[in-house]
């Protein structure tokens, strides 16, 4: 069997469309922009990277976009203080702190101090407890992209075996949330699972966010299973330079599974995207307009 290929690309690029006819609509008929802040601490490499292609991307689909630089020496006191002031900010509507943090900042407190109504990233408590009840929250941009694209690959998730691989609280247990919220029977698989293959092999739907290169191989997958790659590493390539691959060992995956998402162009561009639907949701809700279709759970 060879995999259908899941174009997270193209996928992103038609979620970007929704969302900027969304903020054209609320531009026409109620004057309202909505307007998404992103606050950098320090200046990590990647961060930099991930933060100009969010301003850049906001931009494009008629959004307002705030950006904060702040030192990497910035006070915990300070960073509250700006959080506090966007809280209350009627021009903003999401608020996205970029993590990881600098170590003397309590990157909890913070995400904390974010009105969970702007927390497009999903990740205050708040909205953490309402995704773990069912109810309308704020759903963090990897899992929800990825859900998307399973809600558009299968007619219907309900009763399929699902494992994610890893744990963590940004990618692994919200992606299980939303999965046992379409009803699939979730497995959450870790650093300590045993027989780690073998629990894989029961998946129809393998999600892997591990942060390891090419762990998963098509000996794990079931036939037909479809598999999605949350995995960002960059690794040497033989000739020099170096490449962009997932969790997933592509090629012997894609050999085995039904369908697979690549790296780079699955997830990755979701995960932006779902970040714009959120601040369009955020921005609807705030003006007790309707949301509109698709965008969120
Ligand atoms: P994390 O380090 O917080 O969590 C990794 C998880 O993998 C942990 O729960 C751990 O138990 C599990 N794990 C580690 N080694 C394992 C092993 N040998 N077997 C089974 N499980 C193991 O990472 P994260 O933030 O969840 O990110 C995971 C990956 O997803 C990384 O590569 C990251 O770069 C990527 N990521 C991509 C996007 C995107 O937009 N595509 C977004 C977030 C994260």
């Amino acid at each position: 069997m060879t995999a259908t290929v899941i174009d997270g690309k193209a996928f992103a690029a038609k979620v970007r469309a929704q969302v900027a006819e969304g903020v054209a609509a609320l531009k026409d008929a109620d004057g309202i922009t909505p307007g998404l802040a992103v606050v950098l601490v320090g200046e990590d490499p990647a961060s930099q990277v991930y933060v100009r292609s969010k301003g850049k991307m906001t931009k494009e689909v008629g959004m307002a976009s705030f950006e904060y630089k702040l030192d990497v020496d910035t006070s915990e006191a300070d960073l509250l203080a700006l959080i506090e002031k966007l809280n209350a900010d009627p021009a903003v509507h999401g608020i996205l702190v970029q993590l990881p943090l600098p170590d003397h900042l309590d990157s909890d407190l913070v995400i904390n101090s974010i009105d969970p109504a702007k927390d497009v990233d999903g990740f205050h408590i708040s909205n953490v407890g309402l995704l773990g009840t069912g109810q309308k929250s704020m759903v963090p941009c990897t899992p929800l992209g990825s859900l998307m694209m399973l809600r558009d690959h299968h007619e219907s998730l309900s009763g399929l075996n699902a494992v994610v691989i890893g744990r963590s609280n940004i990618v692994g247990k919200p992606m299980a949330q939303l999965l046992l919220g379409d009803s699939c029977t979730v497995t959450i698989a870790h650093s300590r699972t045993k027989d780690l293959p073998a629990v894989v092999r029961q998946a129809d739907i393998v999600v892997a966010a591990v942060g390891r290169p090419q762990m998963v191989t098509g000996d794990w997958i079931k036939p037909g299973a479809t598999v999605i790659d949350v995995g960002i590493n960059r690794i040497e390539k033989t000739e020099g330079g170096t490449r962009l691959v997932g969790d997933v060992d592509y090629d012997s995956c894609a050999a085995v599974a039904g369908a697979i998402t690549p790296v780079p162009g699955g997830v990755g561009p979701m995960t932006i995207a779902c970040l714009l639907a959120n601040t369009l949701t955020a921005c609807c809700r705030a003006h007790r307009l309707p949301e509109p279709e698709g965008l969120t759970v």
